[in-house]
C-alpha cells in the first residue's frame, strides 16, 4: 500500500475546487466527493459537489466571457492561445498521466497516449480558427449576400469516466475554436484531470470565464447544466438512459446536443482472414481500457469454419494477459469502480445461469498487491445467441461475445440487429466482401483489417441509440457554430 501512497504523494497537490470565472472555489457549504484509485483503493482526494447555484455561477461567467474577452480576441490570436494550451499540456505529460492513471486505473502507456491526444485536440483545432470561412450566395446584381459562422454561445460538456482527459479536450477543442465558452461537469469517479487541464489553460493565457469546471453529482450538477436556459449546446458522453434525459433537458430550452452513447459493435472475422493479424486486433478491440470503451468490438461474428481455431488462439492469448496496477503498465487495469465491477459480474453470472459457456474468464480476479482493486478477468463467452442480453447490451467491461455465422450476409443481418450503431470491424482478404460489409453495416465508423485504426481527426459518432452528431475531425465543428446570413440590398 505504501507504494501506491508514495505515487499519490508524487502527484503533488491535487485540485480540490470548482473553477469558475478563473477563481478556485472552495465552498464550505458544499458536500465533497471523494475520488479513489480503482486499483489500490487509496484515497486520492476530494472535490466539491457543485450545486445548481454553482452551475448558475459558471454559466454566468461563461456568458460574460463570451461577450467580453473571448469574443474580443481576433481569430488568429485565439488559435495561438489554443496551440499554446496544447503544447503546455504536452509539457506536463508526466504529472497528468500519473494522475490519470491513479484516478482512472488505466495502464500508464494509455494514460500518456491520452495526454498526447488531449494536446493534439487543442493543436488540431487551433489551426482551423482563422479558416472558419463563410460563403457568398448569388442573389443577382442588386443584392449582396454572405454567410458567417458565429459562435453558438455557452456550451455544456458532461464528461464520462472512461477516458476523462480526452473527452474534455474532444469537446472543448472544437467549441473554443468556434469562439464559444464552456462549462464542464466531469464524472464523479474521475474529476482530477479536467481540473488540471483548466489550470494549464489558465497558464497558457485563456481568459477567465472561458472554461469553467463544476464537479459534482450527475443528477444535480449535470442535470442543472443540461437544463440551464443559457446553455446553447450540450455535449454528452455516457449511457443511453442519461443521454435521453440530457436530450429532454436540452429540449426544454431548444438547445442542440451532441450525444455519444456507446455501442455493441460487431467485429466480423471471415474464414479468409489473416488470423495472425486478426487475433491481436480482436483482443485489443475488446480488452483495451478493460473493455470500458464505447466503441469496443464486443460482438465477435466468426465464420463458423474457423471458429475453433480462432477461439483457441484467443483464449491462449487472453489468459496470458497481465492484470495489474496502471503504474506497472499491465495489459489490463481495473474497472473504474465497485459499481462497475458488480454490473459486469452481473452480466457474466446471468449469462452462465442461461447456460452460456465462458472459454475464459467470466469472473472478478484478485490481483496481488491490489487486493482492493476492481479487476475482472478478460472473458470470452462462446456461442452466444444473437438475441441474448450478452449479445445485445453494452457490458462496458472485458467481455467478448462470440457468435458463429454462416455467411457475410448473416453477419450483416446480425450486426445490424442492434439498437446501437457506433462502430464496426471486419477482417477479410476479400476487398469486395469488406466493402459490401462497410456499406451495409449501420455504424458511424467502420474498420477493415484493423479495429480502431482511425485516429482523432476522423469523424466519430453513432447511428440509432449510439447517439446524435459527430465528434473528432472537422465534422465536430458543425455542432459549435450557427450559420448567419447577411443580405445587403444595393
Ligand atoms: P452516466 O451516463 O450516468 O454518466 C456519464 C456522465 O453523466 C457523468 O458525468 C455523470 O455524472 C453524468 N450524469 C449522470 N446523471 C446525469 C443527469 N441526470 N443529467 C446530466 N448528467 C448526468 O454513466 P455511468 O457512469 O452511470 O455508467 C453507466 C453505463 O454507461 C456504463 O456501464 C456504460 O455502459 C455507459 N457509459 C458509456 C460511456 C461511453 O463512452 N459512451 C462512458 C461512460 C459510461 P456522475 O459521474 O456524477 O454520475
Amino acid at each position: 500500500m505504501t507504494r501506491w501512497n508514495d505515487a499519490v504523494n508524487q502527484a503533488g497537490e491535487l485540485p480540490d475546487f470548482l473553477y469558475i470565472d478563473g477563481q478556485r472555489v472552495r465552498d464550505a457549504l458544499l458536500d465533497v466527493i471523494e475520488t479513489h484509485d480503482p486499483a489500490s483503493g487509496v484515497l486520492l482526494g476530494s472535490v466539491p459537489a457543485g450545486s445548481r447555484q454553482s452551475i448558475d455561477d459558471a454559466v454566468a461567467a461563461a456568458r460574460a466571457a463570451l461577450h467580453g474577452p473571448w469574443g474580443d480576441i481576433n481569430p488568429r490570436e485565439r488559435g495561438r492561445l489554443m496551440w499554446r494550451a496544447g503544447e503546455a499540456i504536452r509539457d506536463q505529460i508526466d504529472r497528468l498521466a500519473l494522475v490519470e492513471t491513479l484516478d482512472s486505473g488505466k495502464p500508464m502507456r494509455d494514460a500518456r497516449a491520452g495526454v498526447e491526444r488531449t494536446a493534439d485536440y487543442f493543436c488540431y483545432y487551433a489551426g482551423i480558427v482563422d479558416k472558419l470561412e463563410g460563403t457568398t450566395v448569388p442573389l443577382g446584381r442588386d443584392k449582396i449576400c454572405f454567410t458567417e459562422k458565429v459562435p453558438i454561445g455557452v456550451t455544456g460538456h458532461i464528461i464520462p469516466w472512461n477516458v476523462p482527459i480526452n473527452m474534455v479536450a474532444r469537446g472543448l477543442g472544437p467549441a473554443l475554436a468556434c469562439g464559444n465558452t464552456a462549462v464542464i461537469k466531469p464524472a464523479e469517479d474521475t474529476p482530477l484531470s479536467a481540473l488540471m487541464v483548466v489550470e494549464i489553460l489558465e497558464q497558457a493565457g485563456i481568459p477567465p470565464g472561458v472554461v469553467n469546471i463544476v464537479t459534482g453529482h450527475g443528477a444535480v450538477a449535470g442535470q442543472a447544466l443540461a437544463e440551464h436556459p443559457d446553455v446553447r449546446h450540450v455535449t454528452f458522453t455516457g449511457s443511453v438512459a442519461t443521454g435521453k434525459s440530457v436530450m429532454i433537458a436540452a429540449a426544454q430550452h431548444i438547445a442542440s446536443v451532441t450525444l455519444e452513447l456507446g455501442g455493441k459493435s460487431p467485429h466480423v472475422i471471415m474464414a479468409d482472414a489473416d488470423l495472425d493479424r486478426a487475433v491481436p486486433d480482436i483482443l485489443k478491440a475488446v480488452f483495451s481500457n478493460s473493455g470500458q470503451i464505447c466503441s469496443a468490438g464486443s460482438r465477435l461474428l466468426v465464420e463458423r469454419g474457423i471458429q475453433d481455431e480462432l477461439v483457441t488462439a484467443l483464449v491462449a492469448k487472453s489468459e496470458a494477459l497481465r492484470l495489474g496496477h496502471g503504474l506497472d503498465d499491465p495489459d489490463m487495469g481495473p474497472l473504474i469502480s465497485a459499481r462497475q465491477l458488480n454490473a459486469v459480474t452481473g452480466f457474466a453470472e446471468r449469462a452462465m445461469q442461461r447456460g452460456i459457456e465462458f472459454a475464459s474468464g467470466g469472473k472478478p480476479v484478485i490481483v496481488e498487491g491490489c487486493e482492493q482493486g476492481h479487476f475482472f478477468a478478460p472473458s470470452i463467452a462462446l456461442n452466444v445467441p444473437a438475441d441474448d442480453e450478452l449479445a445485445r447490451d453494452e457490458v462496458f467491461g472485458p467481455v467478448l461475445s462470440v457468435i458463429p455465422v454462416d455467411s457475410l450476409e448473416q453477419a450483416i443481418e446480425i450486426g445490424n440487429d442492434s439498437d446501437y450503431g457506433l462502430a464496426a470491424g471486419i477482417h477479410t482478404r476479400d476487398i469486395s466482401k469488406a466493402m459490401r460489409y462497410a456499406r451495409a453495416i449501420e455504424a458511424g465508423q467502420v474498420y477493415i483489417n484493423g479495429y480502431h485504426a482511425a485516429g482523432d481527426t476522423v469523424p466519430f459518432g453513432g447511428m440509432k441509440h449510439s447517439g446524435v452528431g459527430r465528434e473528432k475531425g472537422l465534422a465536430a465543428l458543425d455542432a459549435y457554430y450557427e450559420v448567419k446570413s447577411i443580405t445587403v440590398s444595393l
